[in-house]
């Protein structure tokens, strides 16, 4: 198993933080069970399982944060996404352990850290021995994204941070944990939206197809002589389709459900997905691609129905919470806890609809909470907002609690230090309680970091006052 590093060893402190302000035992018993499955669903996505060989020997899986597929031919290596910086030195000792031959070709599945970075082990060795430089290849949209990425570096070491590491984002900051100002770029690229491209190595086709998803440049893989398809990001085993996510930019929902119904053209024995362990089986193939490509169908196909109804955000969202069809929960192929259902209605939305979500006029260009909240204080009695919002958390309307306690938590003239650190307590409390129960990872990861911003007001405020 791969020494852990990173986002992932990070990963484990987040799963080990105690939320011990459960409201009761109920609610801890519930906090453990979600927990446990957030924990085994994240721990497979990290790639915390043995490596694997398959399809007669031919093909290796390295599990990583970013899965490595090796396919080894008589000419040599071809290799599926190579991992982050930081697992490189991991991944290239088990590849290793597979094969000596040297390696012809990298496939970039999509730009992201955690699939494209983790080479210079594999450039250094082919530097020593005098080997060709093996020929990598990537969509055209793959060196935009690193361009982006170089503009807006400190950017995503700070978000991403706070996405994956909420406990120690604080101390992090900007600082570069991964950095695409050292890139092994491509030297083919394909080009335009229904692209592909074919090469032939030792005794084995390879067939590389363009289509969106989670990102524009995803490419993925068709092995046919062993039925093998490579997915890269397209799919994640078990975990629902990363659209959404409150933290990244617009993905592509409708494309993705065709990228599944493509794949499923293929009728693979196999399927390397790009996190999580391999899909074995011709009808667990089937199964974790046509679920995906119908609940992205789905979910698309109700919110632009619901747009030209003339319906804002907030009520399409309430209609597919509620219209959730039985098949979707619980499936054991569309966990919630990377993805989610919720995440993809907002990125539905999103792809056809501008910022102005409301309708209402009054958001076209608000005022600031602060000045908002103040006004509220004024009107009412301050230790009113902690008495509704207890009764309210007392009654399980915790989310309502949330929004009463933030006039106070926001206003500046609060004029009681009891009644806003009392606020600032019930908030703490009812934060920790909903990273208990939440099975959402980035969801969970942003309550636990509201939960460490309210600690830390509380104790200035007790300093304050001391
Ligand atoms: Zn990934």
């Amino acid at each position: 198993m791969l020494k852990l590093y990173g986002y992932s060893l990070t990963f484990i402190l987040i799963l080990n933080f105690p939320n011990k302000k459960c409201k009761n035992i109920k609610s801890n018993l519930i906090g453990l069970m979600k927990m446990k499955k957030l924990e085994e669903d994240m721990s497979n996505w990290n790639g915390n399982f043995p490596p694997k060989t398959f399809a007669d020997g031919v093909c290796h899986l390295i599990g990583s944060l970013g899965n490595v597929g090796i396919v080894d031919t008589d000419e040599g290596l071809v290799i599926f996404d190579i991992g982050t910086k930081g697992q490189e030195r991991p991944i290239y000792r088990e590849l290793r352990k597979f094969s000596k031959k040297p390696v012809k070709y990298i496939i970039y599945s999509h730009g992201h850290f955690d699939h494209c970075f983790g080479y210079a082990p594999i450039i250094k060795e082919i530097k020593r021995k005098g080997w060709d430089m093996p020929e990598v290849i990537a969509h055209e949209n793959l060196p935009r994204r690193f361009e982006k990425y170089r503009m807006l570096d400190k950017y995503h070491s700070w978000l991403n941070s706070r996405q994956s590491a909420p406990q120690i984002a604080d101390q992090v900051g900007d600082r570069l944990i991964v950095s695409a100002h050292e890139t092994l770029d491509p030297t083919i690229l394909l080009r335009g939206n229904e692209s592909s491209y074919e090469f032939k190595l030792g005794q084995y086709t390879f067939e590389i197809y363009h289509d969106k998803g989670e990102t524009d440049d995803s490419l993925w893989m068709w092995l046919p002589e062993k039925k093998v398809l490579f997915s890269g990001e397209l799919v994640s085993n078990p975990t629902f389709p990363n659209a959404g996510n409150p933290n990244k930019v617009q993905r592509y929902p409708k494309q993705w459900a065709i990228a599944m119904e493509k794949m499923l053209e293929k009728k693979a024995d196999y399927l390397l997905p790009g996190h999580g362990q391999l899909v074995e089986g011709k009808d667990d193939v089937r199964e974790i691609l046509s679920i995906r490509a119908e609940v992205m169908h789905f979910i698309h196909d109700e919110v632009v129905k619901r747009m030209n109804e003339g319906k804002y955000f907030e009520q399409i969202y309430h209609e597919l919470l509620e219209i959730r069809p039985e098949k979707f929960k619980n499936h054991k192929f569309l966990s919630d806890s990377y993805g989610c259902y919720r995440f993809v209605i907002h990125c539905a939305y999103r792809l056809y609809h501008g910022w102005y979500n409301t309708g209402n006029p009054t958001d076209l260009f608000p005022a600031k909470s602060l000045d908002i909240a103040n006004e509220f204080i004024t009107l009412i009695d301050e230790s009113e907002f902690v008495n509704r919002a207890k009764k309210l958390y007392d009654g399980g309307k915790i989310q309502l609690a949330l929004h009463l306690l933030d006039v106070l938590i926001k206003s500046s003239k609060v004029k009681s230090e009891d009644t806003l650190l009392n606020a600032c307590i019930l908030k703490e409390n009812i934060l920790s309680q909903m990273a208990d129960e939440e099975i959402n990872y980035m969801a969970r990861n942003a309550y636990i970091y509201g939960t460490i911003q309210m600690r830390k007001k509380i104790e200035q405020i007790k300093a304050k006052s001391n």
